[in-house]
């Protein structure tokens, strides 16, 4: 029986420099246990968030998987699928993808960008207002705790938060801003609280990765190349992550190749990655 577990939380557009101001224990919970480091989105790369995520959950760059922008026609994730229909068409393990975006998870506006996991949940806004928003994350959240709880054959999980991001397009990166990443974090913490509640939590080992995709000007708004646009982040702790510093380098696409590597399988050169595992990103090649 495989004993490895992967969960990605994915929350839209939380800007790195506000971190160390806002109450977030529970990312702090998994900084602590591994560690939260810069990622800058490289010059290639659209500052939207489809060409990101795509970029986070694929393990490869733009100019394989094709995502440009917010709509996501003319992708090429049948070659390169992401972390959670890969798992499950090639690897057998049992694999859930859930959010409220729609391009993520329908086939509108040119996507899904998970094509084909082992489950599926997508829970649409009933507005698209940071208010429809805060609604949808939680009941992602409340849905994405219920299945990790219960539900006992389960290998991957990704889980999509979107409010902070659609409350920094409306108010900017104010204080409705902060108190929504806050919101976010205890989200991501109801979602940390399921796992433990696995009937076979003890027999498990989760690795835990949290992840943002791009930043925001002050005033909300993303695109360009400003610094507070292009640093995002990624925080991850689990068997394979020692506790310290986090490692030189990281990139988006590394949360893909970490997702493999924690459940022990060794990617094949065709998927060509352009991601490293965390691990071996501490070690210069
Ligand atoms: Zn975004």
């Amino acid at each position: 029986m495989n004993t490895r577990r992967i969960l990605v939380v994915g929350i839209d557009g939380v800007r790195l420099d506000l971190l160390p101001s806002l109450h977030t224990p529970r990312l702090d919970e998994v900084a602590a246990a591994g560690f939260l480091g810069r990622v800058e989105i490289d010059a290639a790369t659209p500052t939207m968030s489809g060409p990101c995520w795509a970029t986070i959950v694929t393990g490869v760059s733009v100019a394989k998987h094709g995502i440009w922008g917010n709509r996501f026609d003319g992708h090429r994730l049948d070659v390169f699928p992401d972390f959670t229909t890969r798992l499950a068409a090639e690897h057998g393990r049992r694999t859930l993808a859930i959010g409220g975006w729609t391009p993520m998870f329908l086939a509108r506006e040119g996507g899904p960008l998970f094509t084909a996991p082992s489950r599926l949940s997508y829970i649409a806004p009933t507005a698209d207002t940071p208010e429809g928003w805060e609604d949808c994350d939680q009941a992602v959240a409340d849905e994405a705790a219920r299945v990790l709880a219960t539900i006992p054959d389960l290998d991957a999980a990704f889980v999509y938060f979107g409010a902070v991001d659609e409350t920094a397009h409306f108010l900017g990166c104010g204080p409705e801003y902060r108190s929504s990443a806050e919101t976010a974090d205890r989200r991501l913490g109801q979602v940390l609280d399921a796992l433990r509640r696995r009937p076979g939590y003890a027999e498990e080992e989760w690795t835990v990765i949290v992840v943002t995709d791009h930043g925001h000007r002050d005033e909300g708004g993303h695109g360009g190349r400003s610094e507070e646009v292009v640093t995002a982040w990624i925080a991850a702790c689990g068997p394979d992550i020692p506790a310290g510093p986090a490692p030189a380098g990281l990139r988006h696409a590394d949360v893909a190749a970490h997702a493999y590597s924690a459940l022990g399988i060794a990617p094949d050169p065709h998927w060509s990655l352009d991601g490293q595992p965390f691990t071996a990103a501490a070690v210069p090649a």
